[in-house]
């Protein structure tokens, strides 16, 4: 499974080969991946026949939404995990929604993941190896009207990306310096694990912070998002400034909007508050219920009315379209069907 082999690190797994194959299979895995060995056209049969495989995880389920500008892929570790990664085209960019963990342990009230509970921490290598598995899906079916490559990465699928820190900045340097993605473009949403969000603001790369907030006080907030009650608002606000002001970046504040618990007035003057204070932007997007929880959508209306607020509040703020809606696209859904 060359993808469990750091990039650097492919020449152990060819030994007695010219090490110019290593590299070869370098620009094959990270570069121009495909999806089958056999399209390695410039190594030799013995030599593919030696990678034992090329994907750490088989694909279960691919789904296809919005007349298919969005795949949903289900893969299954060998051990039996799943693990969700969402693809989107636009007219300028595609983005890859991926996993970090299998499952979560952060049991956030309103996510599906968050309600199947946690499995464990996927290996950097299973993280980078569904950004290649979707770039070589690109490269044979392109999405029309879309770069035919995987141009932005968000971590916002299953899992809190910085609570598997190690392996989360791994496949950060794997997708910056190895396949090309720019740190820009490339963003890492948590819930507010402070500890890692203090170190992300310590490495090279100017990646996008995303903090998911969901309420803006501490009582509401510890019951959407049980970590709260570690890492309270006022702390989040203090590391999220440190961060934007250290990469020089804005960072983006997350409201799932939950009809009748988070979209008050005074839930959306108090985000406004927050998101002037960091100068943030705020992406609001509208609840995708789940199966083991009460809360509900709000009317399109209702979501309307909540980001006219915020934005008379003074915020930079966007009503995010939910890509997928069909297709169980949100975090944990596909997975939460399929056990
Ligand atoms: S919202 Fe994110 S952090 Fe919270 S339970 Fe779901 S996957 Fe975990």
């Amino acid at each position: 499974m060359p993808y469990l082999t750091a990039p650097e690190a492919l020449g152990e797994l060819l030994p007695g080969e010219p090490s110019y194959r290593a590299d070869q299979l370098r620009r094959w895995l990270y570069e121009a991946p495909v999806l089958d060995p056999a399209d390695m056209t410039n190594l030799p049969a013995a030599v593919r026949e030696r990678l034992g495989g090329l994907w750490p995880f088989t694909v279960e389920e691919q789904q296809s939404a919005d007349g298919g500008r969005t795949i949903k892929w289900l893969f299954r570790a060998p051990d039996g995990v799943a693990i969700e990664a969402v693809l989107m085209g636009y007219r300028s960019r595609v983005t890859l929604c991926i996993s970090s963990q299998a499952g979560c342990a952060m049991g956030c009230t309103f996510c599906a993941t968050g309600q199947f509970g946690f499995d464990r921490h996927l290996d950097a290598g299973e993280i980078t190896a569904q950004v290649a598995y979707a770039g070589a899906h690109l490269r044979e079916h392109p999405i029309e009207g879309s770069p035919d490559r995987v141009t932005n990465v968000v971590f916002m699928g299953m899992g809190e990306p910085l609570a598997n820190y190690t392996h989360t900045r791994e496949a950060i340097r794997r997708m910056v310096e190895v396949m090309g993605i720019s740190g820009r473009s490339v963003t890492v949403s948590t819930v507010g694990f402070l500890p890692g969000m203090e170190r992300l603001a310590t490495e090279p790369w100017p990646v996008t912070l995303a903090l998911s907030l969901h309420a803006a006080d501490d009582d509401l907030r510890q019951r959407l998002v049980p970590i709260n009650r570690r890492y309270p608002i006022d702390d989040l606000i203090t590391a999220a400034a440190t961060y934007a002001e250290t990469k020089g970046r804005r960072v983006t504040l997350e409201w799932t909007l939950m009809d009748g618990v988070n979209d008050t007035p005074e839930q959306a003057r108090g985000l406004a508050a927050i998101a002037r204070e960091l100068r943030a932007h705020v992406n609001v997007i509208a609840l995708n219920p789940t199966p083991l929880s009460d809360l509900q959508r709000p009317s399109a209306r209702a979501a309307e009315a909540f980001v006219e607020r915020v934005a008379a509040a003074g915020a930079n703020v966007t009503l995010r379209d939910t890509r997928g809606r069909d297709i169980d696209a949100a975090c944990g859904q596909l997975r939460a069907r399929k056990g």
